[in-house]
């Protein structure tokens, strides 16, 4: 039809996964937009997508780029290593997180990393404010204003140096709630891990596959129950993140049951990967060292069962970037006991191919759960409208797979800085060939196409005063 020549763009015979359906249809793009789905659509340009799958970019709200950690360790990745490790594996639009150092105000905290952003993201891009210090000048006040400018998320943790009691939680959950952000939440109870720590320790127990055993369920089963309740009775929207065990998925369905704000996330590695990944001859096992750590096939097939139920949400990356040398895992020296190596692994790049092998490939809930866990629901989750689908008006930030190609993961193969990769020998089947962002390739057939200070920085109005707000795709 003659109205249809004058798209830029026209991505022709691919099938497209929509909400909640797969189609064969023509995408067609216009100023970084979608701007119709149809059959025989023509454009000035035309991408042959036959025999392709076409989903939308992915959307991972938990990654950390170009942060301090909690031991003052600097992660591997500036924005433009870790927004082009994105771009390779599928991702376009990152949520990293604007830490708040002791004693710093939030809007220095925001403007300082805010700028990085700017210089060095490829992809589009959104922070959640790290809170680790309620107690300095107007918190409250400066808090409101940044939620008010467009972050409408903060993180907050149990645990680690920069942990916060409760009185101090339910303090920033009464202000998210009243301004419209929801809280991230690190969720592990602290004393039970300092109390398995010591115990391990003064056992000689200090190899990175004792990691895991002193971070014993318990700790997440006991901190994710009380961050439901105290969410419940600050009525203050929640996300746990990276939930690893099938008894704290429990606590969170029943709250979810309660009618509790809550929502949770979980990662790859806990639904690819058991603790056994930590028990490595020498030091080796500490590339895999996370918190929460890895745990055992009943928890993976527990956690499956929670993204089937619609408990869980989302798989996130959870990307935490430190390489396995003297600037990162190994800072204190080629032997240290676990509780001085930096814990994370790298993720941005592998967590579409993983999830697409096991979802659409392998069969485990389908094409659309896939897109909706890794792409829609946490776009809506976030606050990011435009992004995660693919429909007139969204942004055309596309993924093209080939459903056939295999590809078998190589020692040092990711895009970071990172300089090992923990899905070595891990074989996919169905591989991204082109990835678009708004529009424009950022990734074709293995070669980066992206741009440092390309990607935009993406303002997130409040939520309204109801949390039941979130429908759709997060419920
Ligand atoms: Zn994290």
């Amino acid at each position: 039809m003659l109205d249809h020549m004058g798209y830029e763009c026209v991505i022709r015979g691919g099938r497209v996964v929509t909400d909640g359906a797969v189609i064969e249809a023509d995408i067609a793009i216009s100023e970084g937009r979608i701007a119709a789905l149809g059959q025989g659509l023509r454009g000035a340009e035309e991408i042959a997508a036959g025999g392709l799958i076409v989903t939308p970019g992915g959307v991972d709200p938990h990654c950390h780029i170009e942060q301090m950690s909690g031991m003052g360790l600097m992660n591997a990745d500036s924005f433009e290593t870790a927004t082009r490790s994105a771009a390779m594996g599928g991702t376009t639009s990152v949520i990293s997180f604007a830490a708040q150092a002791r004693g710093q105000r939030l809007a220095e905290a925001l403007a300082d990393y805010a700028a990085r952003a700017r210089r060095g993201a490829a992809v589009d891009h959104a922070f959640h404010i790290l809170l680790s210090d309620p107690g300095v000048p107007d918190f409250e006040a400066d808090l409101r204003a940044l939620i008010a400018a467009g972050h409408r998320s903060v993180k907050i943790f149990t645990t680690y140096a920069i942990k916060l009691e409760d009185a101090a939680i339910l303090e920033i959950l009464r202000i998210t709630a009243a301004a419209g952000a929801i809280a991230c939440v690190h969720a592990e109870n602290d004393a039970i891990i300092a109390a398995a720590r010591a115990r391990l320790l003064a056992e000689g127990r200090d190899r990175p596959r004792d990691h895991a055993a002193s971070r014993p369920p318990e700790a997440e089963i006991e901190a994710v129950a009380r961050i439901c309740r105290l969410a419940e009775n600050a009525r203050a929207p929640v996300m746990i993140f990276h939930v690893s065990t099938a008894g704290a998925l429990a606590e969170i369905a029943a709250a979810r049951r309660r009618g509790a704000p809550v929502w949770a996330e979980t990662c790859p590695h806990y639904l690819f990967q058991t603790a056994e990944v930590l028990d490595r001859p020498g030091m080796e096992g500490a590339k895999w060292m996370c918190s929460p750590p890895q745990r055992g096939l009943d928890d993976q097939r527990a956690l499956w069962a929670g993204l089937a139920a619609g408990d869980l949400q989302i798989v996130s990356s959870d990307h935490a970037p430190y390489r396995a040398d003297e600037t990162g895992k190994f800072v204190h020296g080629p032997r240290p006991p676990f509780p001085a190596i930096a814990n994370g692994m790298p993720g941005l790049e592998v967590r579409l191919p993983l999830m697409f092998e096991a979802m659409a490939a392998g069969g485990r809930l389908g094409l659309s759960a896939f897109a909706r866990i890794v792409s829609a629901a946490p776009a809506e989750i976030f606050g990011l409208p435009r992004k995660g689908r693919i429909l007139p008006g969204h942004d055309a930030d596309l993924v093209l797979w080939d459903p056939a190609r295999v590809h078998v993961y190589g020692a040092d193969d990711l895009h970071d800085n990172v300089g090992y990769n923990p899905w070595e020998g891990h074989r996919v089947r169905g591989w991204p060939v082109m990835v678009l962002l708004r529009g424009a390739p950022v990734m074709r057939e293995g070669s980066y196409l992206g741009t440092p200070g390309a990607g935009r920085w993406l303002h997130r109005a409040a939520l309204g005063a109801d949390p039941a707000d979130l429908t759709g795709a997060a419920r």
